[in-house]
């Protein structure tokens, strides 16, 4: 059979978990963890969204990252964020930030609003070894900034990467890494199916977040705050209705062992310690 016309399957549906993180904000953690290898390129999904301050006034004070990227994405409400070289950046509706913590980074996420309602994803993508230790980069994306296409019904914001979306390339903002992420946001308007040609061998998730989809030619429905993560061949077939609204997150697996510790993401312990040696100095950054 032509790889083509093969359709990526269900591996595996995740429901998203309530905890809270920072200074109390209540979030669902999509993934993330332990086991992270089946995600690779990608470490951890989180999405935060309330309409109560309460949730999320206390933001994420000052903290340290190292070894990977987080990616902020906002639907709705003003977070600010501050950093160690100096950056402040405000981030609102529609709006994304691409953070390299490479060898360090110490910031600050802070929600700017006392009321009203605050939605949007943390990503964090993972860099392969020769890269952790790489400076840290920062990049404020502007919603205007993020091409969005109309393919019959369906609206797609493409934040990063490039794929052949029913036929037709929609290219996003962060193109060009290693890891070579795709990030879209898609809405749904009516009942349509999107036909997304991911490279064979990367990492394929749906995380659905409005309404309902159905992967493939399964019966599943996959429904709000559930992620599917995908087999690694085969062309991305997605149903959704009239309310559907879902993330498609795909990238090229990186296929290193993954150290995870709170904040910093290595390839050992040894490496992981060290960052905690490094932040307790004050030589992180
Ligand atoms: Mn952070």
């Amino acid at each position: 059979m032509n790889k083509q016309h093969k359709l990526r399957e269900l591996e595996e549906v995740l429901i998203a978990q309530s905890t809270s993180d920072g200074d109390g904000v209540q979030l669902k953690r999509v993934f993330g963890g332990s086991d992270l290898a089946r995600f690779d390129p990608f470490l951890m999904l989180d999405e935060f969204g309330s309409d109560k301050a309460a949730d999320y006034i206390g933001g994420f004070p000052s903290h340290p990252h190292r070894g990977f990227e987080t990616v902020t994405y906002m639907l709705a409400g003003q977070m600010e964020h501050r950093d160690h070289m100096g950056n402040v950046g405000s981030l609102g509706p529609g709006d994304v930030q691409w953070m390299k913590a490479g060898s360090g980074v110490i910031h600050s996420e802070m929600p700017k609003q006392e009321e009203g309602k605050m939605h949007g994803f943390q990503l964090w993508v993972n860099l392969p070894a020769r890269e952790k230790m790489t400076p840290a980069s920062y990049n404020d994306i502007d919603a205007n900034s993020i091409p969005s296409y109309q393919l019959n019904g369906v609206a797609i914001k493409s934040i990063a990467g490039e794929l052949e979306v029913n036929g037709e390339k929609v290219s996003g903002v962060v193109i060009g890494l290693s890891t070579d992420p795709s990030y879209l946001d898609v809405s749904f308007s009516s009942d349509q199916q999107v036909d997304i040609n991911v490279p064979d061998g990367y990492t394929a998730l749906v995380y659905v977040y409005a309404g309902f989809a159905v992967i493939g030619d399964s019966n599943y429905q996959l429904s709000q705050g559930k992620l599917a993560r995908l087999s690694r061949d085969g062309r991305l077939l997605l149903s959704g209705g009239s309310e559907t609204k879902l993330l498609v997150i795909t990238g090229r697996p990186i296929g290193e062992p993954i150290a995870h510790r709170g904040p910093f993401v290595m390839n050992t312990m040894d490496e992981i310690h060290q960052a905690i040696r490094d932040y307790s100095d004050g030589t992180l950054v």
